[in-house]
């Protein structure tokens, strides 16, 4: 790539005021720098698989301490990008000034290498991979996305994350830009979701299929569960829960496989600050609700079964029993949500072992 005469092309930057009196009266323009590589015995590069790269500049005729001669993996060398962006001709870190920013919002930064004894200030490196979202504006960071997608499987959010950095004296993103990268990742994570659940199900037929029973008839679990410990509020009328997570598991297999996921959520932080203000705004219904459920309705597990129907029905898939604990009418929802697909169809529910053994238990002691 670098042989002997290659000539660098003249960057914009070499005129930029970041570089005063880079052009020096008398000096011949379109100097030439002369590059030799020495390329490593074919047979050490076999064995290594590393380059070796010496650069030798003309330009900056001051005592550094030598040419670049760094070893590194033959992958990870980008020699043209190295030479045309980042290295003043043969600049050695030990020669150079370096100077870390960070982009706002982002987790990892940016380099920039300024020779000592000329000044020459390169171009910024970025230290990090982005990833192309096809939208106008700078693209993320690849380090942003990838925390927040593990913080999608964690129960920290990203307050705790940054003082986990601010106590490892690491720079922090900004909250703000956090919050946004989690919801782009959040929604993604919701549509992968539903296409994971979409394939289990299809291997849940698949396993009918081998066993010689209608494909489509399947038996699931299902309950309820909310983001409150009493269902009864001690303060005020009405539940104390506002939010309800239901999931539909299979019993067909032995996976028990998730195969439906349910979620009524009655707070929608933008309507209540809009309300606040004195908008007229109702929840479910406005631009970017979070809210799936008004605020002073009841939750529903018949509507969560209801729903979770729907979800099957999507894949022609009719259940026939369905386990539950005894605190909801999610299998009546269930049947409610199949006869739309089956005029007929009937769901029956079983009662799960547990809670039957607890009302067993209650009811022998009343004996
Ligand atoms: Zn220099
Ligand atoms: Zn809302």
């Amino acid at each position: 790539m670098f042989t002997k005469g290659y000539t660098k092309k003249r960057s914009k930057k070499d005129n930029s005021p970041r570089n005063p009196g880079w052009f020096q009266a008398g000096k011949p323009s379109g100097r030439s720098r002369s590059q030799t590589s020495i390329q490593i015995p074919e047979s050490a590069s076999a064995s290594t698989s590393c380059v070796r790269q010496t650069f030798q500049s003309s330009d900056c005729k001051i005592e550094t301490t030598g040419n670049i001669c760094t070893l590194r993996s033959q992958a990870d060398a980008d020699l043209k990008r190295e030479e045309n962006k980042a290295l003043h001709s043969g600049m050695r870190w030990i020669d150079s000034q370096l100077t870390l920013s960070l982009k706002s919002g982002e987790l990892a930064g940016m380099y920039t290498l300024k020779c000592i004894t000329c000044g020459f200030i390169g171009d910024r490196i970025k230290m990090y991979k982005e990833i192309a979202t096809g939208k106008p504006g700078p693209n993320p960071g690849q380090p942003n996305v990838a925390l927040a997608s593990a913080l999608q499987d964690c129960p920290i959010g990203n307050t705790t994350v940054q003082q986990l950095l601010a106590g490892m004296d690491t720079p922090t993103p900004c909250r703000s830009s956090m919050q946004r990268t989690s919801s782009r990742v959040a929604a993604e994570m919701v549509k992968l979701n539903k296409t994971d659940m979409a394939q289990k199900l299809e291997l849940v037929k698949e396993d009918n299929r081998k066993r010689g029973v209608p494909e489509n008839e399947i038996n699931i679990t299902v309950d309820a569960r909310y983001n409150s410990n009493t269902i009864v509020s001690k303060k005020k009328p009405g539940q104390n829960a506002t939010q309800a997570f239901a999931l539909g598991i299979e019993t067909m297999t032995d996976k028990k496989y998730i195969i439906a996921a349910v979620v009524q959520n009655k707070m929608c932080w933008k309507g209540a600050w809009l309300r606040g203000k004195g908008f007229p705004i109702e929840c479910p219904g406005h631009e970017e609700c979070t809210a799936n459920l008004y605020r002073a309705a009841a939750l529903s597990e018949y509507k969560l079964g209801k729903e979770i129907g729907n979800q099957l029905g999507l894949q022609k898939c009719l259940v026939r029993y369905v386990t539950t604990d005894g605190d909801g009418r999610s299998a009546r929802g269930i049947e409610d949500a199949l006869t739309a697909l089956e005029p007929m169809w009937k769901v029956e529910r079983l009662a799960d072992d547990v809670h039957l053994g607890q009302s067993e238990f209650r009811a022998s002691l009343r004996a």
